[in-house]
């Protein structure tokens, strides 16, 4: 079960995410979509607990912590989310003075305490997969922002996390880039790979996604398949936000 439960979440005087439930179905990647400001990012960083919940439940696989309950979760807890959860962001955040192969090692050394020619292995492993093991001893600025999302995708996988957490992966990208990108998604999902994804590209979520799930106001609006949610919305709100992207 990978799912939270009534969380909410302020900053200041904005109260961003009230009560929010959402649960990802395992195998298959969920699009997260909704206005700028409707808390998209704010949610996916839940499931990691980048951003803290002041209430709620999250449930991930197995792990079930409980926020607002008068003390903070256990460490313990939070280690094995952050562990079992890998983020991939609009901008990659490579770390920009180490080597492709090494960033996508840096998480099974320092966190997971992997010997490092098996680190080493691993990282080469993943780099093939997304096609990139061939500048594994190159710098990410030398790359191309479409390779340098797929270096970060490599480096989200290393620990082969549970769920596969993407913020807006290819808006940054122009669109021969992001094509590359997404093929790699793609394949991902083909795979079995669980992911939530927020997307401004309503053709990616089309392209990637088994479910879409439309935000705003603080909470779930509207969910269901991608030909249901952008051809035949029911909510006048999500009417609405599709008419203004198409
Ligand atoms: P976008 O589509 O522009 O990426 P989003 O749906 O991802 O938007 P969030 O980034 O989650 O939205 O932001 C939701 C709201 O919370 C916004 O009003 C934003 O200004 C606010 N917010 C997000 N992070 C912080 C923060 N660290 N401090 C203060 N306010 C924040
Ligand atoms: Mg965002």
């Amino acid at each position: 079960m990978i799912r939270l439960t009534g969380i909410h979440k302020h900053f200041g005087a904005n109260h961003v995410l009230r009560g929010v439930d959402l649960d990802v179905a395992r195998g298959a990647v969920t699009a997260l979509i909704g206005p700028s400001g409707s808390g998209k990012s704010t949610l996916l960083r839940c499931f990691n607990l980048l951003e803290m919940p002041e209430a709620g439940r999250l449930e991930l696989e197995g792990l079930a912590i409980d926020f607002g309950i008068g003390r903070p979760p256990p460490k313990a807890d939070i280690l094995a989310v952050r562990r079992s959860t890998g983020m991939i962001f609009q901008n990659f955040q490579l770390f920009p003075h180490r080597t492709v192969v090494a960033n996508v090692m840096e998480g099974l050394v320092t966190v997971s305490r992997w010997p490092t020619e098996k680190a080493r292995a691993r990282a080469m492993e993943l780099l093939a997969k997304v096609g990139m093991d061939h500048k594994a001893e190159d710098w990410p600025a030398t790359l191309s922002g479409g390779q340098q999302q797929r270096v970060a995708i490599a480096r989200a996988l290393a620990a082969s996390p549970k769920l596969l957490l993407c913020d807006e992966p290819t808006s940054a990208l122009d669109p021969a880039l992001a094509a590359e990108v997404v093929e790699v998604l793609r394949a991902l999902a083909r795979e079995g790979t669980t992911m939530l994804m927020a997307t401004h590209d309503l053709r990616l979520a089309a392209q990637v996604a088994q479910e879409v799930v439309f935000i705003e106001g603080g909470g779930v609006v509207e969910r269901g398949a991608p030909g249901q949610v952008f051809g035949a919305p029911s909510d006048p709100r999500t009417v609405r936000f599709v008419e203004s992207l198409t």
